[in-house]
């Protein structure tokens, strides 16, 4: 799609400072959502590389991954997969513990939502660490998926999450970028 216009998807992402604690800069994408014209796009980059490929399953991390893993899925014409905090899924769950900056959290997806050799991309607004997207895309190879990518919409280059998930040979496709915490 040829937009045209210098529409910069960064200029609508929202930066609230000391959020939720001193020290660090949220990054805040209800502002981008709401903008029909970044929603839209934002949703055609991160998956213009695979647009033409087969994909099965989009796998979204809760909550933001959700809103951009629906629009990514439609676009792909593939299912949507939530990957959920602990206790939260109904049926029958794998579950993979993974590493906060203050103790471990859990995550879970459905054992039958992802059939093995199924080809899947993993969708969340940020990668800061790689901590969750590392955990999400190990939960997702144990259960016998193919991640065939990893999408976010933002990139925290500093705090080095793309080469966490890059070592479990996933590439890594982020948007923009913005320094620091
Ligand atoms: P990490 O596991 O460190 O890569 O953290 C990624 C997760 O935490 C994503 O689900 C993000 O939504 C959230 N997150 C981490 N840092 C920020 C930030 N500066 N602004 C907004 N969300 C963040």
């Amino acid at each position: 799609m040829d937009w045209g216009n210098p529409l910069n998807i960064k200029d609508t992402i929202r930066t609230i400072p000391d959020y939720p604690k001193p020290g660090i800069m949220f990054r805040d994408i209800t502002t981008l959502l709401g903008n029909a014209q970044a929603f839209r796009r934002a949703v055609d980059e991160l998956v213009q590389p695979w647009a033409g490929s087969k994909i099965d399953k989009v796998a979204g991390i809760e909550a933001r991954g959700f809103i951009l893993g629906g629009a990514v899925a439609h676009q792909l014409s593939a299912g949507f997969v939530p990957i959920r905090k602990k206790g939260k899924l109904p049926h029958e769950t794998v579950t993979i513990a993974y590493s906060l900056e203050y103790g471990i959290d859990e995550m879970e997806m459905h054992k039958d939502a992802i059939a093995p050799g199924e080809r899947v991309i993993l969708v969340d607004d940020l990668i800061a660490t790689g901590g969750t997207a590392e955990a999400a895309t190990r939960l997702m190879q144990d259960i016998g998926a193919e991640v065939v990518a990893a999408c976010f919409v933002i990139d925290l280059p500093d705090l080095g999450g793309r080469a966490k998930v890059e070592a479990l040979g996933v590439p890594v496709r982020t948007l923009v970028e913005f320094a620091g915490h």
